[in-house]
């Protein structure tokens, strides 16, 4: 109860501008309980009235119950707006929130955890919350109209009173047992549930590379296991489910005949009257069947709220996963010059940066070179503060990034990786996203610079063209030239670019090579180059051998003086 009101007052502490549905619900409620608890009375009376033949009064409270009756369904259509408009507003306030929280999430635990259970908790568990207000009033509502019976039957006789509430206490204590019991369940079974969604998710993104692996086999088997699990949690619910209910059902058979057994004797006893005896009797559909029923799918409703609702706000409230903390310096416009100071870091336990320090200044082109694994993708992880730093310092223009804000560090910086994610919308629309007013001109110029216009110009629809999830109907290369693009529009100071490991043809290297050129100068530019003949140019040149700068100059000079730099360019001249 504490649990469901605590969920409650957080739900509609994030409903804002639909709050006063909020308050129309309770309001109706609180009528609809009202009419709960006097209705019954008054149809009580009708039956009184009938067994003893008193008409006049019967016609009066006849008129009285269709009165109330009428009052009831327009209150109760009122009450299905105000909940419906109070589900559909939480539900998108919801998604939006946790939209928004998911982004500030850290990236390590993204990773760990896989982008299903973040989906399943966007789109499944705000549903479910949000249907408290439907269903979950419903149930309420009915509960209370069959609560209002109880008083009925009280006014009647108070043997059969006590009876049928005996009855109800013993019914819904079972009752509250299987909702605990299957509570429990549910939060493995959803665990489990997302676990698969996970996995969905990776068959879907990774279609392609699993065609080509020749692992289908090997993902689906693995798939299949975890869509068992699932389907085993979900049967081990529903047996307790089902076991439970069968007790239920064979007590109230139970409690029907003690029930025809103690009306019997109430007849015999004259304490009752056979009409009134009747009248009773067939109060049982409505106090062992249909009260229980509802508080039953009410108690399933409060505990799935309450499942859906502290894995909503387990994210919303920085509970089962940390957030992405940052300083609240704003620097407008960085110069481009930064530093890593003594840089130690660790992907959980696998220690990636050893003591690493090197200084850029601004405007430099600096390439990093390296065997892979050394943690060239890393520094430009650290430095975007994707992960966090174990030990050390990394300073933009002198300062600290701890002590940045989000803004100051990712503002300035653009990271084009090997395989930059473009998203499915038209070409124009993915400038728009970086900048809401661009103008065509500007995306023009900035196609052009990244050599990529000649190739949008002949497309059909031109910058209206979608380019499919991922930029799926652009090469590895165009969509590089697209994302360089972009961080010419996005006008930072600092460009990391991770030149793709895929041998890409000579002229699609050539137009790469020309869009970095084009940029050379007026920006910071750090390359993690795959190929050492692309980054001859470049002012200096950082070798990155197991988490360490191990040598520092320009491709003549390491040549020269580093026998590891001589190494790795000679494999690759032999390798060519
Ligand atoms: P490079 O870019 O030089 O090839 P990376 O910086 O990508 O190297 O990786 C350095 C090391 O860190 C590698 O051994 C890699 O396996 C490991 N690594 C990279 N990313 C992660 C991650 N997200 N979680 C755990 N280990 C990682």
């Amino acid at each position: 109860m504490k649990e469901t009101v605590r969920n409650l007052k957080k739900v509609y502490s994030i409903s804002n501008e639909y709050r006063k549905y909020f308050i129309l619900i309770l309001i109706t409620s609180i009528i609809q309980m009202i009419i709960g608890i006097i209705l019954p009375l008054y149809t009580a009376k009708q039956i009184v009235l009938f067994s003893e033949n008193i008409y006049e009064e019967l016609f009066l409270t006849s008129i009285m119950v269709l009165g109330i009756s009428l009052i009831n369904d327009i209150n109760y259509f009122i009450m299905g707006i105000v909940c419906r408009k109070f589900r559909m507003g939480t539900i998108k306030n919801l998604q939006m929130k946790l939209g928004e929280e998911i982004l500030k999430i850290e990236e390590k635990e993204i990773q760990k955890n896989g982008m299903g259970t973040f989906i399943e908790r966007i789109t499944q568990d705000t549903e479910h919350m949000a249907e408290m207000f439907t269903h979950g009033t419903g149930y309420i509502s009915k509960t209370l109209m069959n609560a209002g019976i109880f008083i009925a039957i009280f006014t009647i006789n108070k043997y059969v009173f006590l009876f049928y509430f005996i009855s109800a206490i013993l019914l819904t204590s079972l009752y509250l047992l299987r909702t605990n019991k299957m509570g429990k369940l549910d939060f493995i079974y959803r665990n489990q549930r997302e676990k698969v969604s996970s996995l969905v998710g990776e068959l879907v993104r990774g279609e392609k590379d699993l065609k080509m692996l020749s692992a289908k086999n090997s993902f689906l088997n693995q798939l299949f296991f975890e869509i068992k699990e699932k389907i085993k949690k979900d049967y081990d619910k529903r047996m307790v489910d089902i076991l439970y209910l069968m007790i239920v059902r064979i007590l109230t058979e139970l409690f029907v005949f003690g029930l025809v057994i103690l009306l019997i004797f109430l007849i015999k006893t004259q304490t009752l009257s056979i009409s009134l005896a009747v009248a009773l009797f067939t109060y049982k559909t409505n106090i062992m069947t249909n009260f229980m029923d509802n508080i039953s799918l009410l108690l399933d409703e409060i505990k799935t709220f309450n499942v859906s609702t502290n894995r909503v706000f387990g994210i919303i409230e920085n509970k089962d996963f940390d957030k992405e903390q940052f300083g609240d310096r704003h620097l407008k416009q960085v110069t481009g010059n930064f530093e890593f100071k003594n840089v130690s870091f660790s992907y959980e336990n696998y220690k990636v940066l050893n003591h690493m320090s090197f200084k850029i200044n601004s405007g430099e082109t600096v390439a990093f070179v390296g065997r892979s694994g050394s943690g060239k993708t890393t520094i430009f992880n650290l430095l975007g503060k994707l992960y966090e730093i174990s030990e050390g310092q990394i300073l933009i223009d002198g300062i600290d990034i701890h002590t940045l804000d989000e803004e100051s560090i990712r503002g300035n910086i653009t990271m084009i990786s090997q395989n930059p994610y473009i998203f499915n919308m038209s070409i124009r629309d993915n400038f728009k996203l970086i900048k809401e007013n661009i103008q065509d001109k500007e995306i023009i110029k900035a196609l052009k610079l990244s050599c990529l216009y000649d190739f949008v110009k002949n497309l059909p629809c031109g910058l209206d063209t979608i380019l499919g999830e991922g930029g799926t109907n652009l090469s590895g290369g165009q969509r590089q030239r697209l994302a360089i693009a972009r961080a010419l529009v996005q006008k930072t100071k600092i460009i990391l670019f991770d030149e793709a490991t895929s041998a890409l043809d000579n002229e699609t290297q050539r137009d790469i090579q020309t869009a970095i050129d084009n940029l050379k100068g007026k920006y910071t530019i750090l390359i993690i180059a795959h190929r050492l003949s692309t980054i001859k140019n470049s002012d200096r040149i950082l070798l990155v051998e197991k988490g360490k700068i191990v040598g520092i100059g320009t491709h003549q000079e390491l040549l020269k003086t580093n026998l590891s730099y001589k190494k790795l360019y000679e494999s690759e001249i032999t390798n060519q």
